[in-house]
Protein backbone atom coordinates (compact mmCIF):
# COMPACT_ATOMS: atom_id res chain seq x y z
CA UNK A 1 0.00 0.00 0.00
CA UNK A 2 2.95 2.25 0.54
CA UNK A 3 4.30 2.29 -3.53
CA UNK A 4 2.96 5.87 -3.85
CA UNK A 5 5.21 6.98 -0.79
CA UNK A 6 8.41 8.80 -2.26
CA UNK A 7 11.39 10.08 -0.74
CA UNK A 8 14.04 11.52 -3.49
CA UNK A 9 14.98 14.24 -1.34
CA UNK A 10 17.64 15.75 -3.60
CA UNK A 11 19.82 19.32 -3.27
CA UNK A 12 18.55 21.44 -6.27
CA UNK A 13 20.61 24.30 -6.18
CA UNK A 14 18.65 25.71 -9.44
CA UNK A 15 15.78 25.92 -7.61
CA UNK A 16 12.40 25.06 -9.08
CA UNK A 17 13.96 24.29 -12.46
CA UNK A 18 16.15 21.60 -11.04
CA UNK A 19 13.20 20.25 -9.36
CA UNK A 20 10.92 20.31 -12.59
CA UNK A 21 14.31 18.54 -14.62
CA UNK A 22 14.92 16.26 -11.46
CA UNK A 23 10.60 15.41 -11.77
CA UNK A 24 10.51 14.77 -15.24
CA UNK A 25 13.22 12.69 -15.12
CA UNK A 26 11.49 10.44 -12.00
CA UNK A 27 8.25 10.85 -14.24
CA UNK A 28 9.92 9.15 -17.58
CA UNK A 29 12.25 6.51 -15.90
CA UNK A 30 10.34 4.80 -13.09
CA UNK A 31 6.25 4.09 -13.44
CA UNK A 32 6.22 3.14 -10.46
CA UNK A 33 7.79 6.37 -8.39
CA UNK A 34 5.70 8.72 -10.65
CA UNK A 35 5.43 11.82 -8.30
CA UNK A 36 8.03 13.35 -6.59
CA UNK A 37 6.16 14.51 -3.44
CA UNK A 38 8.69 15.49 -1.49
CA UNK A 39 10.37 17.74 -3.70
CA UNK A 40 6.75 19.58 -4.52
CA UNK A 41 6.58 19.77 -0.65
CA UNK A 42 9.80 21.45 0.00
CA UNK A 43 8.23 23.85 -1.92
CA UNK A 44 5.18 25.02 0.85
CA UNK A 45 6.81 26.66 3.70
CA UNK A 46 3.76 26.06 5.77
CA UNK A 47 4.31 22.42 5.80
CA UNK A 48 7.15 22.81 8.06
CA UNK A 49 4.96 24.35 10.48
CA UNK A 50 4.81 22.15 14.19
CA UNK A 51 1.37 22.67 15.57
CA UNK A 52 0.60 21.33 18.95
CA UNK A 53 4.21 19.74 18.93
CA UNK A 54 3.27 17.55 15.99
CA UNK A 55 4.18 18.34 12.62
CA UNK A 56 1.18 19.66 10.40
CA UNK A 57 -1.01 17.02 8.85
CA UNK A 58 -2.42 19.48 6.36
CA UNK A 59 -5.69 17.92 5.51
CA UNK A 60 -8.13 21.24 4.46
CA UNK A 61 -7.24 22.08 0.75
CA UNK A 62 -10.63 22.10 0.05
CA UNK A 63 -10.83 25.08 2.12
CA UNK A 64 -8.36 26.46 1.17
CA UNK A 65 -5.11 25.62 -0.14
CA UNK A 66 -1.41 26.07 1.05
CA UNK A 67 0.76 28.60 -1.00
CA UNK A 68 4.39 27.76 -2.75
CA UNK A 69 7.32 29.86 -2.31
CA UNK A 70 7.46 30.63 -6.14
CA UNK A 71 3.89 32.78 -5.65
CA UNK A 72 5.04 34.13 -2.00
CA UNK A 73 7.81 35.39 -4.08
CA UNK A 74 6.75 36.27 -7.39
CA UNK A 75 4.00 38.68 -5.28
CA UNK A 76 6.91 40.01 -2.84
CA UNK A 77 8.85 41.10 -5.72
CA UNK A 78 5.82 42.20 -7.67
CA UNK A 79 5.06 44.35 -4.92
CA UNK A 80 8.42 45.66 -4.00
CA UNK A 81 9.70 46.54 -7.73
CA UNK A 82 6.68 46.57 -10.06
CA UNK A 83 3.73 48.14 -8.01
CA UNK A 84 1.69 50.83 -9.34
CA UNK A 85 -1.75 50.70 -10.03
CA UNK A 86 -2.75 49.28 -13.18
CA UNK A 87 -4.50 51.04 -17.03
CA UNK A 88 -3.70 54.19 -15.47
CA UNK A 89 -0.30 55.79 -15.60
CA UNK A 90 1.88 56.45 -18.95
CA UNK A 91 4.89 55.96 -16.65
CA UNK A 92 7.26 52.98 -16.41
CA UNK A 93 5.99 51.33 -13.33
CA UNK A 94 2.21 51.74 -14.23
CA UNK A 95 2.94 50.31 -17.63
CA UNK A 96 4.95 47.23 -16.23
CA UNK A 97 2.56 46.83 -13.00
CA UNK A 98 -0.32 46.77 -16.38
CA UNK A 99 1.95 44.29 -18.58
CA UNK A 100 2.14 41.64 -15.28
CA UNK A 101 -1.76 41.89 -14.72
CA UNK A 102 -2.64 41.38 -18.42
CA UNK A 103 -0.32 38.64 -18.64
CA UNK A 104 -1.98 36.68 -15.56
CA UNK A 105 -5.49 37.36 -17.88
CA UNK A 106 -3.26 35.47 -20.61
CA UNK A 107 -2.06 32.43 -18.26
CA UNK A 108 -5.73 32.16 -17.00
CA UNK A 109 -6.95 32.14 -20.49
CA UNK A 110 -4.20 29.64 -21.97
CA UNK A 111 -4.95 27.12 -18.39
CA UNK A 112 -8.67 27.04 -19.02
CA UNK A 113 -7.78 27.44 -23.06
CA UNK A 114 -10.35 30.01 -23.80
CA UNK A 115 -10.32 31.61 -27.17
CA UNK A 116 -9.16 34.68 -26.11
CA UNK A 117 -8.03 36.59 -22.85
CA UNK A 118 -11.01 38.81 -22.93
CA UNK A 119 -12.91 36.07 -21.94
CA UNK A 120 -11.51 36.25 -18.59
CA UNK A 121 -12.63 38.53 -15.55
CA UNK A 122 -10.96 38.65 -12.57
CA UNK A 123 -13.30 39.01 -9.59
CA UNK A 124 -12.73 38.85 -5.44
CA UNK A 125 -13.33 35.13 -5.63
CA UNK A 126 -15.33 32.21 -6.79
CA UNK A 127 -18.70 33.65 -4.86
CA UNK A 128 -17.98 36.73 -6.60
CA UNK A 129 -17.76 35.15 -9.87
CA UNK A 130 -21.42 33.30 -9.74
CA UNK A 131 -22.83 36.44 -8.09
CA UNK A 132 -21.78 38.47 -11.53
CA UNK A 133 -23.61 36.44 -13.42
CA UNK A 134 -26.87 35.82 -11.61
CA UNK A 135 -27.04 39.62 -11.38
CA UNK A 136 -26.03 40.79 -14.83
CA UNK A 137 -26.98 38.03 -16.82
CA UNK A 138 -29.87 36.60 -14.86
CA UNK A 139 -31.89 40.21 -14.55
CA UNK A 140 -31.21 40.66 -18.25
CA UNK A 141 -31.89 36.95 -20.03
CA UNK A 142 -34.06 35.80 -17.67
CA UNK A 143 -37.63 36.46 -16.69
CA UNK A 144 -40.80 35.24 -13.89
CA UNK A 145 -41.38 31.63 -14.96
CA UNK A 146 -37.95 30.97 -15.98
CA UNK A 147 -36.21 27.89 -14.46
CA UNK A 148 -33.17 27.54 -13.28
CA UNK A 149 -31.99 24.00 -12.40
CA UNK A 150 -28.97 23.06 -9.97
CA UNK A 151 -27.51 19.98 -8.01
CA UNK A 152 -28.35 18.79 -4.69
CA UNK A 153 -24.83 19.04 -3.77
CA UNK A 154 -24.36 23.18 -4.40
CA UNK A 155 -21.95 25.17 -2.20
CA UNK A 156 -24.42 28.28 -0.95
CA UNK A 157 -22.36 30.39 -3.15
CA UNK A 158 -24.09 28.48 -5.99
CA UNK A 159 -27.56 28.32 -4.57
CA UNK A 160 -28.34 31.37 -2.96
CA UNK A 161 -27.39 33.96 -5.52
CA UNK A 162 -30.12 31.95 -7.40
CA UNK A 163 -32.45 32.81 -4.50
CA UNK A 164 -31.65 36.30 -4.45
CA UNK A 165 -32.45 36.30 -8.33
CA UNK A 166 -36.06 34.39 -7.65
CA UNK A 167 -37.08 36.76 -5.32
CA UNK A 168 -36.64 40.07 -7.19
CA UNK A 169 -37.47 38.46 -9.96
CA UNK A 170 -39.78 35.24 -9.84
CA UNK A 171 -37.40 32.64 -10.99
CA UNK A 172 -38.27 29.11 -10.31
CA UNK A 173 -35.24 26.86 -8.81
CA UNK A 174 -35.29 23.33 -9.44
CA UNK A 175 -33.00 20.72 -7.76
CA UNK A 176 -31.44 17.74 -9.79
CA UNK A 177 -31.10 14.92 -7.06
CA UNK A 178 -28.20 12.40 -6.52
CA UNK A 179 -27.92 9.16 -5.27
CA UNK A 180 -26.98 7.76 -1.16
CA UNK A 181 -23.38 7.56 -2.83
CA UNK A 182 -23.37 11.17 -4.32
CA UNK A 183 -23.33 10.34 -7.84
CA UNK A 184 -25.45 12.59 -10.05
CA UNK A 185 -28.16 10.96 -11.26
CA UNK A 186 -28.17 11.52 -15.15
CA UNK A 187 -31.64 10.74 -16.06
CA UNK A 188 -33.20 12.46 -12.87
CA UNK A 189 -31.82 16.00 -14.40
CA UNK A 190 -33.22 15.06 -18.15
CA UNK A 191 -36.24 14.49 -16.80
CA UNK A 192 -36.10 18.45 -15.13
CA UNK A 193 -35.28 19.61 -18.64
CA UNK A 194 -38.16 21.68 -19.74
CA UNK A 195 -39.27 24.51 -22.54
CA UNK A 196 -38.62 26.65 -19.22
CA UNK A 197 -35.22 25.99 -18.58
CA UNK A 198 -33.26 28.43 -18.97
CA UNK A 199 -30.23 28.09 -17.16
CA UNK A 200 -28.18 25.05 -15.35
CA UNK A 201 -25.96 26.10 -12.64
CA UNK A 202 -24.02 22.81 -11.71
CA UNK A 203 -20.88 22.65 -9.48
CA UNK A 204 -17.81 20.49 -11.39
CA UNK A 205 -16.93 19.37 -8.11
CA UNK A 206 -18.70 18.45 -4.64
CA UNK A 207 -16.64 20.37 -2.07
CA UNK A 208 -18.03 17.81 0.28
CA UNK A 209 -18.34 14.21 -1.47
CA UNK A 210 -16.27 14.69 -3.90
CA UNK A 211 -17.93 13.67 -6.69
CA UNK A 212 -16.76 14.73 -9.78
CA UNK A 213 -19.90 15.84 -11.93
CA UNK A 214 -20.55 14.50 -15.87
CA UNK A 215 -20.42 18.33 -16.72
CA UNK A 216 -19.77 17.38 -20.66
CA UNK A 217 -23.03 15.57 -20.52
CA UNK A 218 -24.53 18.21 -18.60
CA UNK A 219 -23.69 20.68 -20.77
CA UNK A 220 -25.16 18.77 -24.23
CA UNK A 221 -28.27 18.11 -22.37
CA UNK A 222 -28.76 21.63 -21.45
CA UNK A 223 -28.12 22.97 -24.86
CA UNK A 224 -30.30 20.38 -26.71
CA UNK A 225 -33.08 22.27 -25.32
CA UNK A 226 -31.50 25.51 -25.47
CA UNK A 227 -30.71 26.21 -21.88
CA UNK A 228 -27.45 27.50 -20.82
CA UNK A 229 -24.96 26.31 -18.67
CA UNK A 230 -22.71 27.90 -15.74
CA UNK A 231 -19.93 25.32 -13.75
CA UNK A 232 -18.75 25.86 -10.27
CA UNK A 233 -15.26 25.11 -10.80
CA UNK A 234 -14.00 26.14 -7.64
CA UNK A 235 -13.05 22.62 -6.53
CA UNK A 236 -13.09 21.27 -10.17
CA UNK A 237 -10.38 22.98 -11.83
CA UNK A 238 -8.07 22.01 -9.20
CA UNK A 239 -8.44 18.57 -9.17
CA UNK A 240 -9.56 17.98 -13.32
CA UNK A 241 -8.74 20.94 -14.67
CA UNK A 242 -11.00 22.65 -17.55
CA UNK A 243 -11.11 23.05 -21.51
CA UNK A 244 -13.76 25.37 -21.67
CA UNK A 245 -14.01 25.09 -25.78
CA UNK A 246 -14.42 21.37 -25.47
CA UNK A 247 -16.89 21.82 -22.61
CA UNK A 248 -18.81 24.43 -24.30
CA UNK A 249 -20.58 26.13 -21.25
CA UNK A 250 -21.67 29.33 -21.50
CA UNK A 251 -19.72 30.14 -17.71
CA UNK A 252 -16.94 28.87 -15.60
CA UNK A 253 -16.15 30.16 -12.19
CA UNK A 254 -13.41 29.37 -10.18
CA UNK A 255 -11.39 30.93 -7.54
CA UNK A 256 -7.70 31.58 -6.70
CA UNK A 257 -6.86 30.49 -2.79
CA UNK A 258 -7.63 26.79 -3.55
CA UNK A 259 -5.50 26.58 -6.86
CA UNK A 260 -2.41 27.02 -4.54
CA UNK A 261 -2.75 31.11 -5.24
CA UNK A 262 -3.81 34.00 -2.74
CA UNK A 263 -6.84 34.99 -1.70
CA UNK A 264 -8.76 37.76 -2.80
CA UNK A 265 -9.06 36.62 -6.42
CA UNK A 266 -11.47 34.84 -8.13
CA UNK A 267 -12.31 33.91 -12.42
CA UNK A 268 -15.16 34.57 -14.08
CA UNK A 269 -14.61 32.98 -17.73
CA UNK A 270 -17.96 33.48 -20.47
CA UNK A 271 -18.23 33.49 -23.97
CA UNK A 272 -17.29 36.73 -25.43
CA UNK A 273 -20.47 37.45 -27.25
CA UNK A 274 -22.86 36.82 -24.11
CA UNK A 275 -20.51 38.81 -21.83
CA UNK A 276 -20.91 41.62 -24.08
CA UNK A 277 -24.60 41.63 -24.34
CA UNK A 278 -24.60 42.00 -20.71
CA UNK A 279 -25.04 44.66 -18.81
CA UNK A 280 -22.34 46.07 -15.99
CA UNK A 281 -22.62 44.52 -12.10
CA UNK A 282 -20.49 47.24 -10.68
CA UNK A 283 -20.17 51.13 -11.98
CA UNK A 284 -16.70 53.22 -11.13
CA UNK A 285 -13.65 53.75 -12.68
CA UNK A 286 -12.34 51.57 -15.91
CA UNK A 287 -15.11 50.13 -16.91
CA UNK A 288 -16.32 52.82 -18.47
CA UNK A 289 -16.05 54.66 -22.39
CA UNK A 290 -17.19 57.85 -21.51
CA UNK A 291 -18.61 59.25 -18.80
CA UNK A 292 -21.15 62.25 -18.41
CA UNK A 293 -23.61 63.16 -16.15
CA UNK A 294 -26.46 62.44 -18.37
CA UNK A 295 -24.90 59.43 -20.32
CA UNK A 296 -22.43 57.06 -19.62
CA UNK A 297 -21.32 54.37 -21.92
CA UNK A 298 -19.19 50.66 -21.13
CA UNK A 299 -16.25 49.20 -22.30
CA UNK A 300 -16.26 45.60 -23.70
CA UNK A 301 -15.47 42.62 -21.54
CA UNK A 302 -13.36 42.23 -19.27
CA UNK A 303 -13.00 45.68 -18.73
CA UNK A 304 -17.09 46.38 -17.84
CA UNK A 305 -16.93 43.94 -15.47
CA UNK A 306 -13.46 45.27 -13.23
CA UNK A 307 -14.99 48.34 -11.95
CA UNK A 308 -12.17 50.18 -9.73
CA UNK A 309 -8.64 49.01 -8.83
CA UNK A 310 -8.64 44.94 -9.23
CA UNK A 311 -6.87 42.31 -7.65
CA UNK A 312 -3.27 43.48 -9.44
CA UNK A 313 -0.75 41.45 -7.36
CA UNK A 314 -3.46 38.86 -6.66
CA UNK A 315 -3.61 38.35 -10.24
CA UNK A 316 0.30 37.94 -10.60
CA UNK A 317 0.60 35.21 -8.12
CA UNK A 318 -2.62 33.61 -9.18
CA UNK A 319 -0.75 33.24 -12.71
CA UNK A 320 2.75 31.93 -10.62
CA UNK A 321 0.49 29.33 -9.36
CA UNK A 322 -0.78 28.44 -12.79
CA UNK A 323 2.46 27.98 -13.89
CA UNK A 324 3.48 25.75 -11.08
CA UNK A 325 0.90 23.37 -11.27
CA UNK A 326 0.77 23.39 -14.86
CA UNK A 327 4.59 22.62 -14.41
CA UNK A 328 3.81 19.23 -12.29
CA UNK A 329 1.05 18.89 -14.64
CA UNK A 330 -2.13 18.73 -13.91
CA UNK A 331 -3.06 15.20 -14.63
CA UNK A 332 0.15 13.77 -13.21
CA UNK A 333 -1.35 16.09 -9.72
CA UNK A 334 -4.77 14.36 -10.44
CA UNK A 335 -3.52 10.52 -10.71
CA UNK A 336 -1.19 10.98 -7.90
CA UNK A 337 -4.08 12.20 -5.97
CA UNK A 338 -6.60 9.43 -6.86
CA UNK A 339 -3.93 7.09 -5.67
CA UNK A 340 -4.13 8.85 -2.44
CA UNK A 341 -7.30 8.88 -1.89
CA UNK A 342 -7.74 5.67 -2.76
CA UNK A 343 -4.95 5.23 0.10
CA UNK A 344 -6.96 7.37 2.53
CA UNK A 345 -10.50 5.67 1.59
CA UNK A 346 -8.44 1.85 2.70
CA UNK A 347 -6.73 2.95 5.85
CA UNK A 348 -9.77 5.24 7.25
CA UNK A 349 -12.57 2.84 6.08
CA UNK A 350 -10.52 -0.04 8.54
CA UNK A 351 -11.61 2.41 11.49
CA UNK A 352 -14.66 0.88 13.30
CA UNK A 353 -18.04 3.04 13.47
CA UNK A 354 -16.40 5.16 10.99
CA UNK A 355 -18.51 5.87 7.73
CA UNK A 356 -17.48 8.28 4.51
CA UNK A 357 -20.07 10.34 2.92
CA UNK A 358 -19.72 10.33 -0.41
CA UNK A 359 -18.56 6.85 -2.67
CA UNK A 360 -19.11 8.17 -6.13
CA UNK A 361 -18.30 6.22 -9.22
CA UNK A 362 -16.07 9.33 -10.35
CA UNK A 363 -14.35 11.13 -7.12
CA UNK A 364 -11.93 13.60 -6.50
CA UNK A 365 -9.71 13.76 -3.05
CA UNK A 366 -11.82 14.72 -0.90
CA UNK A 367 -13.38 12.20 2.18
CA UNK A 368 -16.14 13.24 4.63
CA UNK A 369 -16.82 11.34 7.11
CA UNK A 370 -18.75 10.62 10.70
CA UNK A 371 -17.44 8.89 13.55
CA UNK A 372 -20.10 7.20 16.14
CA UNK A 373 -21.23 9.11 18.82
CA UNK A 374 -18.25 11.77 18.00
CA UNK A 375 -19.82 15.18 17.10
CA UNK A 376 -17.47 16.46 13.95
CA UNK A 377 -16.26 19.24 15.55
CA UNK A 378 -14.88 17.64 18.37
CA UNK A 379 -13.47 15.27 15.92
CA UNK A 380 -12.10 18.30 14.13
CA UNK A 381 -10.92 19.64 17.84
CA UNK A 382 -9.22 16.62 19.25
CA UNK A 383 -7.26 15.81 16.15
CA UNK A 384 -5.86 19.19 16.27
CA UNK A 385 -4.20 18.50 19.39
CA UNK A 386 -2.24 15.86 17.29
CA UNK A 387 -1.18 18.55 15.03
CA UNK A 388 -4.01 16.92 11.94
CA UNK A 389 -5.96 20.01 9.77
CA UNK A 390 -9.31 19.12 8.46
CA UNK A 391 -12.58 20.92 8.29
CA UNK A 392 -15.82 20.24 10.93
CA UNK A 393 -19.27 21.56 9.72
CA UNK A 394 -21.58 22.10 7.01
CA UNK A 395 -19.26 23.55 4.32
CA UNK A 396 -21.29 26.03 3.27
CA UNK A 397 -23.61 23.24 1.73
CA UNK A 398 -26.68 22.48 4.36
CA UNK A 399 -28.90 21.29 1.44
CA UNK A 400 -26.64 18.54 1.04
CA UNK A 401 -26.15 17.67 4.50
CA UNK A 402 -29.93 17.77 5.28
CA UNK A 403 -30.18 14.87 2.22
CA UNK A 404 -27.82 12.87 4.37
CA UNK A 405 -30.05 13.50 7.70
CA UNK A 406 -26.72 15.19 9.28
CA UNK A 407 -26.00 18.15 10.55
CA UNK A 408 -22.10 18.31 10.19
CA UNK A 409 -19.39 15.91 8.86
CA UNK A 410 -15.26 15.67 9.08
CA UNK A 411 -13.44 16.44 5.76
CA UNK A 412 -10.40 15.66 4.92
CA UNK A 413 -9.36 17.36 1.41
CA UNK A 414 -6.07 16.51 0.10
CA UNK A 415 -3.98 18.42 -1.98
CA UNK A 416 -1.24 18.07 -4.59
CA UNK A 417 1.34 18.05 -1.12
CA UNK A 418 -0.26 15.37 0.91
CA UNK A 419 1.46 12.39 1.68
CA UNK A 420 0.81 9.14 3.18
CA UNK A 421 2.36 10.17 6.90
CA UNK A 422 -0.24 12.80 6.30
CA UNK A 423 -3.08 9.89 6.31
CA UNK A 424 -1.24 7.50 8.54
CA UNK A 425 -1.45 10.70 11.23
CA UNK A 426 -4.94 11.37 10.43
CA UNK A 427 -5.82 7.70 10.81
CA UNK A 428 -3.62 7.30 14.41
CA UNK A 429 -5.32 10.98 15.56
CA UNK A 430 -8.83 9.76 14.81
CA UNK A 431 -7.97 6.30 16.70
CA UNK A 432 -6.86 8.67 20.04
CA UNK A 433 -10.13 10.28 19.24
CA UNK A 434 -12.08 6.83 19.95
CA UNK A 435 -9.92 5.85 23.17
CA UNK A 436 -10.89 9.61 24.35
CA UNK A 437 -14.90 8.62 23.91
CA UNK A 438 -14.33 5.10 24.61
C1 LIG B 1 -14.98 27.37 -2.11
C2 LIG B 1 -16.12 27.15 -3.02
C3 LIG B 1 -16.88 28.23 -3.47
C4 LIG B 1 -16.65 29.64 -3.02
O1 LIG B 1 -15.38 30.10 -3.29
P1 LIG B 1 -14.88 31.42 -2.51
O2 LIG B 1 -13.49 31.62 -2.96
O3 LIG B 1 -14.96 31.10 -1.06
O4 LIG B 1 -15.78 32.51 -2.88
C5 LIG B 1 -17.91 27.96 -4.34
N1 LIG B 1 -18.16 26.71 -4.76
C6 LIG B 1 -17.44 25.65 -4.36
C7 LIG B 1 -17.77 24.29 -4.88
C8 LIG B 1 -16.40 25.83 -3.46
O5 LIG B 1 -15.70 24.78 -3.04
Amino acid sequence: MRTIKVSLEKRFPNGWIDRMTALNTVLKSDTEIDYNVSAIRADFPALDLKINGHPLAFLDSGASAQKPVQVLDRMDHAYRSEYANVHRGAYTLSQLATDNYENARMTVANFMNAKTPDEVIFTRNGTAAINLVAYSYGRTFLRAGDEIIISHMEHHANIVPWQLLRDAIGVEIKIAPIDDHGNFLMDEFEKLLCPKTKLVAVTHVSNVLGTILPIKEIVRQAHNIGAHVLIDGCQGIVHDGVDVQDLDAEFYAFTGHKLYGPSGIGVLWGKLDLLNKMPPYEGGGDMIENVTFEKTTYREAPARFEAGTPPIIEAVGLATAIDYVTGVGLENIANYETKLLTYATNHLAEIDGLRIIGRADNKAPIISFELDGVHAHDIGTIIDSKGVAVRAGHHCAQPLMDRYGLVATARASLGMYNNTDDIDQLVDALNYVKDIFG
